[in-house]
């Protein structure tokens, strides 16, 4: 009997103990937290103002494509081009967006600087030949000159030979696909700013396109109409809910594809969305 006593007051005080050391434990904790919550955390109007460039800035770094949400590339052929390309990558990083440019190898030895920039604001760069001369037709010989030319440039610009590249006037044929390494890719939606040089008009192609999801938008990088109308149509795209991606990640995050050499993807793949494929 004592030793059962002795035991429970044991226990008593024990428990007392516990309850008490509990008690001070969260105390603890609830008073770090109320301290925390006041000199920590940010106030949601200063995020908004003085943190709001950091953390914009940040996410250009990384960001973050959705498969589920819808996609677009908009591409841009024949530069860099030294008087509009900047005002291009200008738009495009005021927007946090990126684009896709098929770049002409000798304007690439001439303006290596636009092409570096480019890719570090996690533009695409793919090759648009070295002289924008027709493929078809040429020889197996020009053709091999043309690509180790298009090589020495873009390797001295990015360090890297472009895997995308788009023919000159969209134009190639089986037997010159089979000579190249790198993926063809055409366009879906042709804004004919070339040919016009109407901003407006520019505009409206993309916006009278239908649902844009999955398709690339030609444009060129050599015009102030095309400056004009990429500031209109960039931030009209991300406000209608296009995310704005390079061609590559078109390929992999909207068609889960890894594309396939000698063929050329164009019109017929992104207007069928990845159904038809002609080679
Ligand atoms: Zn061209």
């Amino acid at each position: 009997m004592h030793a059962v006593k002795t035991k429970k007051r044991i226990n008593l005080s024990a428990v007392t103990a516990a309850a008490l050391f509990v008690l001070l434990i969260l105390a603890g904790l609830f008073s770090g937290r109320a301290g925390k919550e006041n000199t920590d955390r940010p106030r949601q109007d200063e995020l908004s103002a003085d943190g709001g460039g950091e953390a914009a800035a940040e996410e250009t770094k990384a960001r973050v494509i959705d498969p589920d949400k819808p996609m677009v590339a908009l591409t841009f052929d024949d530069g860099p081009c030294g008087e509009y390309s900047p005002l291009i990558l200008d738009c495009l990083e005021n927007n946090q967006a990126v684009a896709t440019f098929f770049e002409i190898g000798c304007y690439v030895d001439q303006y290596p600087e636009i092409d570096r920039r480019a890719v570090e604001l996690g533009c695409e760069i793919g090759s648009h030949s070295y002289y924008h001369k027709v493929l078809p037709g040429q020889s197996d010989e020009a053709i091999a000159e043309d690509q180790r030319l298009c090589r020495e440039a873009f390797e001295k610009a990015i360090s890297a030979d472009p895997a995308l590249i788009r023919p000159p006037q969209g134009s190639v044929v089986k037997s010159i696909l089979n000579q190249y390494e790198q993926i063809f890719v055409g366009w879906s939606v042709d804004t004919q700013d070339w040919l016009y040089r109407d901003v407006d008009r520019t505009v409206n192609n993309v916006k009278q396109a239908g649902d844009l999801d999955g398709q690339v938008i030609l444009m060129h990088s050599n015009y102030q109409e095309s400056v004009q109308a990429a500031e209109i149509l960039v931030p009209w795209l991300l406000e209608q809910g296009y995310q704005l991606v390079t061609v590559s990640e078109l390929f992999q995050y909207h068609y889960g594809i890894t594309p396939e050499k000698h063929y050329y993807y164009a019109y017929d793949y992104f207007i069928s969305d990845g159904a038809l494929m002609v080679s």
